[in-house]
């Protein structure tokens, strides 16, 4: 990958590199703009790995009458199956419907509906199915009370994957550079422009850039960022809300597809997911405020509890108990607060926000995964404009030209070229940055579902090849957990 060498003036920096930070960057390379991206950890390594994993309209925000959002979203999500078929692909999400539902099937089958006219028919077609067909389809599931089933499509993704390829794909062009590890631990206006400092993450090494324009893509962190620098004059702007996934081994959960489970609790209207992804489930998520450090983020044991009750009321029979889970991780949505709100988080909309605290400063927060590509075009056109370049919003519906070398979805265990080919192209700099994101394993007791060689012994062997690279020790094997 490309050195930055003794660079420290950049035409544009973004700070964050998480989705939404990758989704600028690759729009204003490609539109010419020279940029710098500066994360902190690894790209995608916090919320924007912490999702879903699903691409989609939002079929929940239909209730909240949040059109627009819909919309857009159910383009963007057809867009990225069609651009990154490696990594995100359409699946039939399957909403059983119980006798005690809020929803009967006849409002299912009206809402489906509109959802796949939101995308304008490019949605695969939603279908209604009896109580007979959904036990068949979806092994399992509790067969009391229910009445039958809507079958909508939406997508499910690599999510850390997409932002590292979106970065892989700006970085083909010359004058686009990105730095992970790296933290912007000061912001000072010298001569009315901008100077970072940033700190190198291994070194400590601290170096000071200038920017003749900033953007800040902080995701849940934007608050506690831009409070620090009172020329800033920043109020906080997000509603963070927690939510917490659990993984399952499919041989304890095996279900073919996706289903949504809608449990009529005091929590209202909140909607789990439970989604097959190869040897493993997604079950997950909740809708909390946050009261951890917001770099370290964990499920609580109320949070797992809950998930865990929910998939037994959904699938007595399979009887799963808290000691299946082979993982878990929770991530804050950096949802932006309407108003003086401070309410209902799964009811607060998902729409983004630009602000402009200083005349060559933006910050954007809010928004979903699923519509970053759409989140970042005002600003990138306001920094077009500024730099008198013509912008073109099309450029990004081209292809990514770097994949990466683990595909999630045809996971296979990577040969020794592999690993160099990763090491030398795709940015680790850790042992968690090879592991968790390059090759899309986040715990041992994944990696023991997707394969029989053995973790411990397969990094042993191959501990040299990686040392090469940057400082992996045999504590830093035996830690990942
Ligand atoms: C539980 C959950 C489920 C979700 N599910 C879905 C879903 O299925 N589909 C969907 O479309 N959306 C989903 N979302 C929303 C989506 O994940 C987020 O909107 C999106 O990932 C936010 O990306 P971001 O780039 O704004 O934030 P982040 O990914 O958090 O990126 C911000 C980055 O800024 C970096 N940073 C912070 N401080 C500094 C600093 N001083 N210097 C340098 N860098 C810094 C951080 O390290 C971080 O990487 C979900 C969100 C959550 C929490």
């Amino acid at each position: 990958m490309k050195k930055i060498s003794d660079k420290t003036h950049f035409k544009t920096v973004i700070v964050g590199g998480g989705i939404v930070g990758a989704g600028i960057f690759r729009d204003l390379v490609l539109n010419g703009v020279e940029t710098l991206l500066v994360e902190a950890g690894d790209f995608s390594s916090q919320t924007s790995e912490r999702s879903s994993k699903m691409l989609h309209g939002g079929i929940r925000y239909l209730e909240n009458m949040d059109f627009p959002l819909v919309f857009e979203a159910l383009h963007e999500k057809n867009l990225w199956l069609k651009l990154t078929p490696h990594l995100a692909k359409e699946v039939p999400f399957y909403l059983p419907v119980y006798s005690d539902a809020k929803r009967p099937l006849w409002m299912i089958r009206v809402g489906l509906y509109l959802y796949d006219f939101l995308s304008s028919f490019k949605n695969s077609p939603f279908s209604m199915k009896t109580k007979n067909q959904t036990l068949n389809d979806i092994t399992g599931l509790n067969p009391e009370g229910l009445t039958g089933s809507g079958v909508y499509f939406d997508g499910i993704m690599d999510d850390a994957k997409i932002t590292l390829e979106v970065i892989y794909d700006a970085l083909a062009e010359d004058h686009a550079h990105a730095m992970n590890h790296t933290k912007v631990v000061n912001v000072r206006k010298i001569n009315n422009k901008s100077t970072l400092t940033l700190k190198d993450e291994f070194t400590g090494i601290e170096t000071n850039i200038i920017a003749d324009q900033v953007v800040y893509a902080l995701g849940p962190f934007t608050d506690t960022f831009l409070k620090q620098y009172d020329f800033y004059h920043w109020q906080d702007v997000l509603l963070p809300s927690k939510g917490s996934h659990i993984w399952i081994s499919a041989k304890d959960l095996p279900i073919a597809f996706p289903i949504v489970m809608t449990p009529q609790d005091e929590f209202g209207d909140r909607v789990i997911f439970v989604i097959p992804h190869g040897a493993k489930v997604l079950v997950g998520t909740t809708e909390v405020p946050n009261k951890d450090d917001l770099f370290h983020v964990l499920p609580t044991e109320e949070e797992i509890n809950y998930l865990i009750k929910n998939l037994n009321s959904y699938f007595p029979k399979l009887d799963i108990k808290k000691e299946k889970i082979i993982g878990s991780f929770a991530g804050i949505r950096p949802l932006v607060r309407e108003g003086s709100s401070t309410g209902d988080r799964g009811k607060t909309s998902r729409e983004h926000k630009i602000f402009q605290p200083a005349s060559d400063t933006y910050v954007i927060a809010g928004g979903k995964y699923t519509t970053f590509r759409v989140m970042g075009r005002e600003v990138t056109q306001k920094i077009c404009h500024r730099f008198r370049k013509s912008y073109n919003r099309d450029k990004t519906e081209s292809p990514l030209r770097r994949p990466s070398v683990i595909e999630p979805f045809e996971w296979r265990l990577p040969s020794e070229a592999d690993l160099i080919h990763i090491c030398e192209t795709e940015m680790p700099k850790t042992f968690d940055d090879l592991v968790k994101r390059r090759l899309s394993i986040s715990t041992r007791a994944i990696w023991n579902e997707n394969t029989q060689v053995d973790f411990d012994e397969f990094f042993t062997k191959h501990h040299s090849i990686i040392n090469k690279y940057f400082h992996v020790t045999s504590e830093d094997v035996k830690n990942f957990l």
